[in-house]
């Protein structure tokens, strides 16, 4: 039996510590579980979170290892390489396939029950790896996929147009990552479709424009991490969201990564389609009508993808 408020995350560094912050804040977990190849940082690690007890909802914060994720509801993988200035997603396979399959292989052993998400990048070619290590359902392993480019492109679409970004709608599909797919024919603001805000708007989305904010939207991981080594306030709390969907049984669509079985005739790569996420993890994968041009352009990054996982030892 798993505890329905127990979270296990493995790895944690900027990524994996920063999200166990925002779940300490948010109140959702009764305990955070914590695991790390360095033992003696993430002692450290743990005591900071655990001296912030006092101001916020109880929660237990420890550390701990592959079998202490025995009872836990979700397991999250943030463990692996960072990715070093100019390295793309795709050069860290690798590295972090190895990681990610002993990960899995060492904590189903102990939990069979639990949902995976995924974190650590190339994310979809791992969500891919930690699928068919574990044995378990589809639903059941997930990534975080394009969650935080979907609200990269919310926020961009936000400033651009002068409308608050929870009222911006708007998926970027496909790969985390280089082949990643802006969905412009999809979005709206509230329901108002997006040409109908513009024609109202001086600062009308030109074709150009439309390019310079894809590009945008698909560099800035690049930016941020030339500026500051690594990202991981947005990540967080995109983690945080996707959490919450599967311990509230939210049935929220998100842009989570999960394996294809015939969306758009797509089959043996895990992407980014719009899922509802619920308490099963991804329980229902929507294939939304897509403009021409941007299905051919989620035809490609599922090529780009099965390319990787194609060099990697399953
Ligand atoms: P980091 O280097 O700060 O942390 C990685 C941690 O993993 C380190 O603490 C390391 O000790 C640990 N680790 C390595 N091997 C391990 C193992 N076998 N078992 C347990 N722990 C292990 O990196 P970070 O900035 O936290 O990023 C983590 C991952 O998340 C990277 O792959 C990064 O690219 C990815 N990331 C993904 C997204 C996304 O949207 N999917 C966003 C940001 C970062």
């Amino acid at each position: 039996m798993t505890d329905q408020r127990k979270i296990a995350i493995v790895g944690a560094g900027a990524v994996g510590i920063t999200f166990a912050y925002t779940l300490q804040l948010s109140g959702l977990a009764r305990e955070i579980l914590l695991i790390d190849l360095d033992k003696k940082r993430l002692a450290g690690e743990v005591d900071d979170l655990n001296h912030g007890l006092f101001f916020v909802p109880p929660v237990e914060i420890r550390m701990g290892d592959y079998e202490d994720c025995r009872d836990a509801r979700i397991i999250v993988i943030a463990a692996g390489a960072k990715q070093k200035p100019g390295e793309t997603r795709l050069d860290l396979l690798k590295r972090n396939a190895g990681i990610c399959r002993d990960i899995v292989r060492n904590i189903t052993k102990y939990n069979s029950e639990a949902v995976f998400l995924v974190v650590t990048n190339p994310v979809d070619v791992l969500t891919y790896v930690a699928l068919k290590s574990s044995g378990l359902p589809r639903n059941r392993v997930i990534g975080s996929g394009t969650v935080l480019d979907s609200a990269r492109f919310r926020f961009l679409l936000s400033r651009q147009c002068g409308i608050d970004p929870r009222n911006v709608h708007a998926y970027v599909l496909g790969e985390h990552g280089d082949s990643e797919v802006a969905v412009w024919s999809m979005i709206h603001m509230s329901g108002v479709p997006l040409e109908s805000v513009c024609q109202k708007c001086p600062n009308t989305l030109t074709k150009e424009k439309k390019e310079r904010l894809t590009n945008a939207v698909r560099e800035s991981a690049y930016h941020i991490i030339e500026a500051k080594g690594a990202t991981y306030y947005a990540v967080s709390l995109a983690m945080q969201k996707i959490v919450e969907a599967i311990l509230r049984d939210e049935k929220s669509i998100l842009t989570v990564s999960s394996l294809m079985e015939g969306e758009y005739g797509m089959g043996e790569v895990c992407l980014s389609l719009p899922t509802v996420v619920g308490a099963g993890g991804a329980e229902r994968v929507l294939s939304p009508p897509l403009a021409p041009k941007e299905r051919d352009a989620l035809l490609n990054s599922a090529r780009v993808l099965k390319e990787s996982i194609d060099q990697i030892d399953l």
